[in-house]
């Protein structure tokens, strides 16, 4: 009965006592009730706004990233105490950074950033066991989105043209549903307004890649593990090659070196993390 009660009264309070509201700021919330004896009283209740998102989250819950606990709507992938954990690079903002530093030598960057510093049992490395691991897509695409909005501040990252994540082996792809550099891509993508390039940077089958070997000798092993189609559709572009954690770059590498052979590419690259030495 009680809750009959209190049904009803929320609905008068939204449908018929709108008009007897004062407007001021502090009785926005409250509704004006009776009770048996025909007494008025106020009532502090939520507003269809508040009731509508209350729902949602029911239906959506917006759990942090690193500990799964119950994140309030203006937060996103990592609560407070999840944060005060992680450490931020803010790489994105030097042009110069233990990134690129990876690279010297090997390969010419217009830029390279990883948001956080990867550590060992720490939010950071939870996120990303779920994303990989446990069929949890959307951590990567949430991450994605908050890098880019990072990413979207900076006059270089702004210039990228298209975002390429590094391909997984088709048959782990298979496995896992998706990749999940592919999800990061896609939540910077989503931000930066570039498409995701999929189908152009593949991953040889270790088959095929067993016959070039035969093939072509002194190929340069390095590369191997990769293929580029399409090429004439990159051509010109300044790429962001994506993945989840930069660890000793030899992936990063060998897909760039790739990337690179197409003429007047310029190329960037995004990470998640990275692993500090
Ligand atoms: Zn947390």
């Amino acid at each position: 009965m009680c809750l009959n009660i209190k049904i009803l009264n929320l609905v008068l309070h939204h449908f018929i006592f709108k008009k007897i509201r004062t407007g001021h700021r502090r009785f926005k919330n409250q509704a004006v009730i009776f009770d048996k004896n025909l007494v008025m009283f106020t009532l502090e209740v939520p507003s269809l706004k508040e009731l509508c998102t209350g729902l949602l989250h029911l239906l959506y819950p917006n759990l942090c990233v690193g500990c799964n606990a119950d994140l309030p709507a203006e937060l996103d992938c990592f609560c407070l105490g999840c944060r005060r954990q992680l450490q931020l690079t803010n790489m994105h903002t030097e042009v110069e950074n233990a990134f690129t530093e990876r690279f010297w030598g090997q390969l010419p960057l217009v830029a390279g950033a990883a948001m956080y510093a990867f550590q060992r049992r720490s939010p950071i490395q939870r996120a990303l066991h779920q994303l990989k691991y446990k069929n949890q897509p959307d951590i990567g695409v949430r991450i994605g989105r908050r890098f880019g909005h990072a990413l979207a501040r900076t006059q270089v990252f702004q210039t990228v043209q298209a975002i390429v994540p590094v391909p997984l082996h088709p048959e782990k792809e298979r496995q896992r549903g998706y990749n999940q550099s592919a999800m990061f891509a896609q939540g910077l993508a989503e931000i930066l307004a570039v498409p995701v390039l999929t189908n152009h940077l593949v991953r040889r089958s270790l088959a095929s890649s067993q016959t070039r070997k035969k093939r072509m000798e002194r190929f340069d092993n390095v590369r191997e593990g990769f293929a580029l189609r399409r090429p004439d559709q990159i051509k010109g572009k300044h790429l962001l090659l994506v993945d989840d954690v930069l660890t000793t770059g030899a992936t990063l590498e060998a897909c760039g070196q790739v990337l690179l052979e197409v003429p007047d590419v310029r190329l960037s690259m995004a990470t998640i993390a990275i692993a500090m030495h």
